[in-house]
C-alpha cells in the first residue's frame, strides 16, 4: 500500500490553485491536516478565531469531512501524526514570518528524527519574499521601485485542482474544531467559495473606478478580499490573473503589491515586527504613563471627539475590518496626536482585525508612525478634520458609525464643536487640540533624529 503524505494547511485554506496540494496528491493518498497552534490562536481575538474556524469548516466540507484538526505545538503534533499514519512526507506552503520560520525549522527537525521530510511548495504570495532584489542583489527599501521589479519578476498562472485520494478523518483521530466565543463583531462569510464570490463581486463593479473610489470609506469601493487573502482562502495569483492592462486594474495590482512588499521587508528584517525599521527613531519619546493609558482607552473605544477617528475605531469593533484610509488616519492620530507607542495601536488592531497580518499591520503602523518605509516619513501628520472633509465630504461614513452625529449639518460633521449648537448629545468634545499636538509631535521627532547615537 502507498504511504500517505500529509498536507499541512496553514495560510492556504483552499483547494484551487494550491501547488502544495498538487505535489502531495502526486505522491499518493493525502491526509489533510490543520494544527490549532496556541501561539497563534490565543492572540488572534475572537473575530479572527471565529473566521478561521468557519473557514476550516468550509474546507472540511469541501473534502468530504476528512480534514484532520489537531491542537498543540506543531513540533509535537505533526511528527505524532506522521508516526501514527506512516507518512514519510509532509507538504506545506512556505511561511516567511518570524514565528512561522522558527516553527517550521523546529517541525522539520522533529520530523527528520523519525525519517519524515517536510517540503515547502508555494507561498501565500505571488512572488515569494526575498526574491525581488536590485541588480546588485540588495533588497529594495522603498515601495515604488520594489513594485516595478515585482511586476517584472512575474508569477505563474493558477494551477488546477488535482484528483486527490483523501485519507483523513474518520480513518485518523481528529480532535475537532475549537469552540470559539461568539464574537461581538459581525463577520463576512468564510471559505474558498465566499472568497471567490467576493472577488467576482468586486470584478463585476467596484474595480472600475477603484483608483478614485478606494479612498472613500462611505462606499463599497474596495475588494474586501483582505480576510480571504490572510487565510489563503484565495491566492493573490488567482486575483492577479483576472486583472487587465488598464489604470484601475493597475492601481489594484499595486495595492496587492503592498502586501508583498511588507512581507518582503519583514522577512529580511524580522526584528521590525515590533522595533522601528529606522533605528534612529528608537529613541523617540512616547508617553506610557497612566494618562497615556486613558488616552489609549478613549482611542480604542472611538471616544476621541474626532469623528473620522471614532468612526474607524467603532467600525473595527463592529465588523473586524476598517477602511484603509481610516486605518492611516486612526494610526496617525494615535502616534502623532496622542504621542503613544505605535506598538499599542498595532496590538489593538491585531486583536480585532479579521485580516490581521503581522507584516501588513505592523509595517502599515510603522508607515503611519514615520518609523518605517514611508518615503516622506515623520513630518507627514494627518489632520483628522481635513482628512474627514476630503474623503467623507457629506459625513455619510462618520454618521454610520457615530450615530450621535446624526443631527449635525454636513459642513460641521467633521468638527461638531464648531457648529455653534453645542456638542451633539452623548458625543465627547475633541480630546486634544490637533494644532498643538502636531507641533509637539514634530518637536519630538526632530529631537529623536538629532539625538547622538
Ligand atoms: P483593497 O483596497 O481591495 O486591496 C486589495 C488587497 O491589497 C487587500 O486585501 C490587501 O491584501 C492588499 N493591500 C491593500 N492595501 C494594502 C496596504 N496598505 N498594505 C498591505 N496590503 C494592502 N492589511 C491586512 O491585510 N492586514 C492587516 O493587518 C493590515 N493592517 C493595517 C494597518 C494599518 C495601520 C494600515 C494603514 C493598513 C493596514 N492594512 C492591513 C492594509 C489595508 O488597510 C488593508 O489591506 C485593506 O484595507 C483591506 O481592505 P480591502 O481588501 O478591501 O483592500
Amino acid at each position: 500500500m502507498t504511504t500517505p503524505a500529509i498536507l499541512w494547511f496553514r495560510r492556504d485554506l483552499r483547494l484551487a490553485d494550491n501547488p502544495a496540494l498538487v505535489t502531495a496528491a502526486a505522491t499518493g493518498p493525502v491526509i489533510p491536516l490543520f494544527v490549532i497552534d496556541p501561539v497563534f490562536f490565543a492572540t488572534a481575538g475572537h473575530a479572527r478565531q471565529a473566521f478561521l474556524v468557519e473557514g476550516l469548516r468550509a474546507l472540511g466540507r469541501s473534502i468530504g469531512g476528512r480534514l484532520v484538526v489537531r491542537h498543540g505545538d506543531p513540533a509535537v503534533v505533526v511528527p505524532a501524526l506522521a508516526a501514527e499514519t506512516g507518512a514519510r512526507l509532509v507538504v506545506a506552503a512556505d511561511d516567511y514570518g518570524p514565528y512561522g520560520t522558527r516553527r517550521d525549522a523546529a517541525v522539520a527537525g522533529a520530523l527528520a528524527d523519525s525519517g519524515c521530510a517536510l517540503t515547502f511548495v508555494g507561498s501565500p504570495y505571488a512572488v515569494p519574499p526575498g526574491t525581488v532584489v536590485k541588480a546588485d542583489g540588495s533588497p529594495y527599501a522603498v515601495f515604488t521601485p520594489f513594485r516595478r521589479a515585482w511586476e517584472q519578476a512575474g508569477w505563474d498562472g493558477p494551477v488546477d485542482v488535482p484528483d486527490v485520494e483523501w485519507r483523513g478523518d474518520p480513518d485518523v483521530t481528529c480532535e475537532g474544531y475549537p469552540t470559539v466565543p461568539r464574537p461581538a463583531a459581525t463577520l463576512p462569510p468564510a471559505g474558498e467559495q465566499a472568497a471567490s464570490d467576493a472577488m467576482e463581486a468586486f470584478l463585476d463593479g467596484p474595480v472600475d473606478g477603484y483608483a478614485s473610489s478606494r479612498d472613500l470609506p462611505a462606499i463599497e469601493g474596495t475588494s474586501r478580499l483582505s480576510p480571504y487573502l490572510r487565510f489563503g482562502m484565495i491566492h493573490p495569483r488567482q486575483v492577479l490573473a483576472r486583472l487587465a492592462d488598464e489604470p484601475d486594474h493597475a492601481t489594484f495590482r499595486s495595492e496587492l503589491c503592498w502586501r508583498e512588499f511588507y512581507a518582503d521587508v519583514l522577512h529580511r528584517r524580522p526584528e521590525t515586527a515590533w522595533a522601528p525599521l529606522r533605528p534612529e527613531l528608537a529613541g523617540l519619546v512616547v508617553d506610557t504613563d497612566g494618562a497615556a493609558r486613558e488616552r489609549f482607552a478613549a482611542w480604542c473605544g472611538g471616544e476621541t471627539g474626532y469623528p473620522i477617528v471614532d468612526a474607524g475605531m467603532r467600525q473595527l469593533l463592529a465588523i473586524g475590518w476598517m477602511h484603509n484610509r481610516v486605518r492611516m488616519i486612526t494610526a496617525s492620530f494615535l502616534v502623532k496626536d496622542l504621542h503613544l507607542p505605535w506598538q499599542w495601536g498595532a496590538r489593538h488592531f491585531m486583536r480585532h482585525l479579521v485580516d490581521g497580518d503581522l507584516a501588513s499591520n505592523n509595517h502599515g503602523w510603522q508607515w503611519a508612525a514615520g518609523t518605517g518605509t514611508d518615503a516622506a516619513p515623520y513630518f507627514r501628520v494627518f489632520n483628522p478634520v481635513l482628512q474627514g472633509e476630503r474623503f467623507d465630504p457629506d459625513g455619510a461614513y462618520v454618521r454610520r458609525w457615530v450615530p450621535e452625529l446624526a443631527g449635525v449639518a454636513d459642513r460641521d460633521v467633521h468638527q461638531p464643536w464648531r457648529s455653534g449648537r453645542g456638542q451633539p448629545l452623548g458625543y465627547p468634545g475633541p480630546m486634544v487640540d490637533h494644532g498643538v499636538e502636531r507641533a509637539e509631535a514634530l518637536a519630538r521627532f526632530a529631537a529623536a533624529t538629532r539625538a547622538p547615537r
